[in-house]
C-alpha cells in the first residue's frame, strides 16, 4: 500500500524529513478500522460505557474488536490514585493498575485486557524520553508533534497488530479542549489522515442540559463543546448525547445544524437503570449499522452470529428489567456520592443477582461509628454482608463488628481482600482468644499480628506498582465450600492487589479454632481463601473476584453470597445463640 511504504520509509530516516510516524513491523496502514470517542462539555459522562456498548454491538456482529483508554494525566498507571477522587483502580490480569473504564470493557466484551489497552501521558512521555536517550531520534529536536503524537499512534497500531482486531476503539480521557489531552486529539487527527478515508470514525459524546428553571433541554453547551473538536480538525461522524431524559428531535436538529452531522447519526444516550441495557437501545436506534457503513464493514459482519448474541443478551437484560426476587446486601464502604470507587463490586453484585433472577439493593454502611453495641441496628434488614477491599485504619473496628455479627448471627458474609484480613482478625480475637490481635497495617504494636506484610513487601521502597498485583492461580482445597463454588476445579484464577497476608505463624491456631483455609498459593502456605464450615455462607478471599465477574459469567463468590442471601431473605435471619466453633 502506498501510504504504508511512505510512512515506513520516513520512520527510518528522521533527520532529513519533517514526516515521522513510527509504524510497528508487520502493521499495514489502512487495514485496521478505528472508532475514536471524545468527551465534550464535561467528563464523567460515561464515554467508556458508550464506547464499550458500541464495541459490543460490533463484536456481536462477528467483528474482532479491541478497546484502549488514553488518559491525560502524568501518572504512569492508576495505582497511586485515590479511588474517591478518580474512581476505582482496576487491576488487569497482567498486573496493570488502570482506570475503571477498563473494567467496563472487560465486562461488556467478556475479554481479558492487558497493559497494551491502557495509556497515560506518563507512559507516552516516558517512552519518548527513553527513545531519545537511546538515540532513536538522532539529529532531531524531539517535539510534541510529530514525536509525541507519533508515540500515541504507535501505541494504537501496536494494539491493532497484537490483538489482530478489525476495529480498535479508542477512548480519549477527559474533555475536548483540555490542555493535557490536546496532543491526543492532534494524534487522532493525524491518524485519520494517515489511515485514510473510511478507516477512522470519530464519535463525540456530549451533554444536554435540562435546567429546572427552564424545564426544557438546551443544546448550547453541546454545540460549544463539539466546536472545540472542530477547531482541532476533528469532524465527528457520530454524536451521542447524554441526558437525563430522551433527547428531543428539536435538540438533535439544532446540534446537526451546528456540527455537520446528520440527525440520523445523533443519538440519545439517556439514563437507563442498568448500563447493560444501553447496547440494546443503541442497537434499536441502529448506531451499529451507521458505524458499519461509515467504516465500510458491511462485508465483514456475520448475521447468524449476531442473532445468537442478541438472544443471549436480551435474556440477560430481561432478568435485569423484571427480577422475581429482591435482596438487600450491606456493603461496608463509605458511600460519598462517588459510586465509582466501588464500580466493579456493584457490577459483580448485579451479575450474580441477575443470574438468580433477583435485584440486589446495596446498602452502604459507613463503619466509622459502628460498634458491637449498635451493629445490629446498622445491619438490620440486610440479607448479606460484604466487606470490600480497603487500606488503612479508618472504620476498621466497625468492619470487624459487622463481621462478628455476620458470623454469630449466620448472616451470609463475603470478604474481599481487606475483608478476608479483618475476618481473620475478628476470628483470632473472638474465637481463638488472641486478645488485641490485628493487622500489622492497622496496629503496628499488636501482640498478635495475624495479618502481616508479605515477606517480599518488606523490601519495597517505591510506591507505584509494587503491591502483589494481577492474576494468579489459586489452589482450591477439595470438599470445601470454595471447591463447590468452583464446581470442583482444582485451581481458580483470581486477581490480586495487596501488600499483606495471613501471617503463616498463626494459620495452625486459626485452623484449630475452626477456620478452614480452602485456597492457597499452589504449593505455598500463603492463604488465599478462607471459610467457616458451620455457617450457611461465610467465605472470604485475599483476591478481588469483583474484577473478574462478567455479566454472563458471574463470580462464584458473589453467586454463592446471593444464593445464601436469597435463602436468608426467604426465611429471615437465623436468630440463634452465638455459634460455638
Ligand atoms: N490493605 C490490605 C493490604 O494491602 C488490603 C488491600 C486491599 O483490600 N486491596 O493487604
Amino acid at each position: 500500500m502506498e501510504g504504508d511504504r511512505l510512512f515506513r520509509q520516513v520512520a527510518d530516516r528522521t533527520d532529513d524529513t519533517e514526516f515521522y510516524t513510527p509504524v510497528p513491523e508487520g502493521y499495514h496502514i489502512g487495514r485496521t478500522k478505528y472508532v475514536v470517542v471524545f468527551g465534550t462539555v464535561m467528563s464523567g459522562l460515561g464515554k467508556g460505557i458508550f464506547a464499550a456498548s458500541l464495541a459490543k454491538l460490533l463484536q456481536d456482529r462477528g467483528l474482532k474488536v479491541a478497546a484502549i483508554k488514553l488518559e491525560g494525566y502524568l501518572n504512569v498507571d492508576s495505582g497511586t490514585l485515590n479511588p474517591y477522587r478518580h474512581g476505582e483502580v482496576f487491576v488487569l490480569d497482567d498486573g496493570m493498575e488502570c482506570d475503571m473504564d477498563l473494567g467496563t470493557y472487560e465486562r461488556m466484551l467478556d475479554q481479558d485486557l492487558t497493559r497494551d489497552h491502557f495509556g497515560t501521558s506518563g507512559q507516552i512521555l516516558r517512552a519518548v524520553l527513553e527513545r531519545e536517550r537511546r538515540g532513536e531520534y538522532l539529529g532531531r529536536d524531539v517535539q510534541m508533534i510529530p514525536h509525541v503524537t507519533g508515540e500515541v499512534k504507535a501505541k494504537l497500531r501496536n494494539l491493532a497488530l497484537k490483538t489482530g482486531a478489525e476495529v480498535v476503539f479508542v477512548e480519549i480521557g477527559g474533555t475536548a479542549g483540555d490542555f493535557e489531552n490536546a496532543y491526543y486529539s492532534e494524534a487522532m487527527r493525524q491518524l485519520a489522515y494517515e489511515e485514510g478515508p473510511g478507516n477512522v470514525c470519530f464519535v463525540a459524546l456530549t451533554f444536554i442540559l435540562e435546567p429546572k428553571i427552564l424545564g426544557e433541554q438546551k443544546s448550547k453547551a453541546a454545540q460549544l463543546g463539539i466546536k472545540r473538536l472542530l477547531e482541532m480538525g476533528i469532524q465527528p461522524h457520530i454524536i451521542a448525547c447524554r441526558a437525563a431524559n430522551p433527547v428531543t428531535d428539536k435538540v438533535r436538529e439544532k446540534i446537526s445544524i451546528y456540527t455537520n452531522v446528520p440527525v440520523a447519526r445523533i443519538f440519545s444516550m439517556h439514563d437507563e437503570p442498568s448500563i447493560y441495557l444501553i447496547p440494546v437501545r443503541l442497537r434499536r436506534e441502529h448506531l451499529d449499522r451507521q458505524v458499519v457503513h461509515l467504516l465500510d464493514l458491511v462485508e465483514s459482519v456475520n448475521a447468524r452470529a449476531e442473532q445468537e448474541a442478541i438472544k443471549v443478551w436480551d435474556a440477560f437484560c430481561e432478568k435485569i428489567r423484571h427480577p422475581k426476587h429482591e435482596v438487600t446486601i450491606a456493603v461496608t464502604g463509605k458511600y460519598t456520592a462517588v459510586r465509582d470507587s466501588y464500580a466493579s463490586l456493584i457490577k459483580a453484585v448485579e451479575h450474580a443477582a441477575a443470574a438468580l433472577d433477583a435485584r440486589a439493593n446495596i446498602r452502604w454502611i459507613d463503619t466509622t461509628d459502628v460498634t458491637d453495641e449498635n451493629v445490629a441496628e446498622a445491619l438490620a434488614g440486610a440479607d448479606g454482608v460484604i466487606v470490600p477491599g480497603g487500606f488503612g485504619t479508618r472504620g476498621a473496628e466497625g468492619k470487624i463488628a459487622c463481621i462478628r455479627y455476620a458470623r454469630e448471627r449466620f448472616l451470609p458474609y463475603l470478604g474481599l481482600c481487606y475483608g478476608l484480613q479483618l475476618a481473620v482478625v475478628e476470628f483470632a480475637r473472638n474465637v481463638c482468644g488472641l486478645e488485641r490481635a490485628h493487622s500489622a497495617e492497622v496496629d503496628a504494636d499488636t501482640p498478635h499480628p495475624v495479618i502481616d506484610l508479605l515477606p517480599e513487601q518488606k523490601k519495597v521502597v517505591d510506591f507505584g506498582a509494587t503491591m502483589r498485583l494481577g492474576g494468579k492461580d489459586v489452589e482450591v482445597r477439595p470438599n470445601t465450600l470454595a471447591a463447590k463454588l468452583f464446581k470442583g476445579a482444582k485451581t481458580a484464577r483470581l486477581r490480586f492487589r495487596h501488600r499483606c497476608e495471613v501471617n503463616p505463624d498463626y494459620v495452625e491456631r486459626l485452623e484449630r479454632g475452626g477456620m478452614v483455609f480452602s485456597g492457597k498459593v499452589p504449593g505455598k502456605p500463603i492463604m488465599q481463601i478462607l471459610e467457616l464450615p458451620d455457617h450457611p455462607y461465610f467465605i472470604a478471599t485475599q483476591a478481588h473476584p469483583e474484577f473478574t465477574s462478567r455479566p454472563l459469567r458471574p463470580s462464584p463468590f458473589f453467586l454463592g453470597l446471593m444464593a445464601a442471601a436469597l435463602g436468608a431473605s426467604a426465611v429471615g435471619p437465623f436468630e440463634t445463640e452465638q455459634a460455638k466453633v
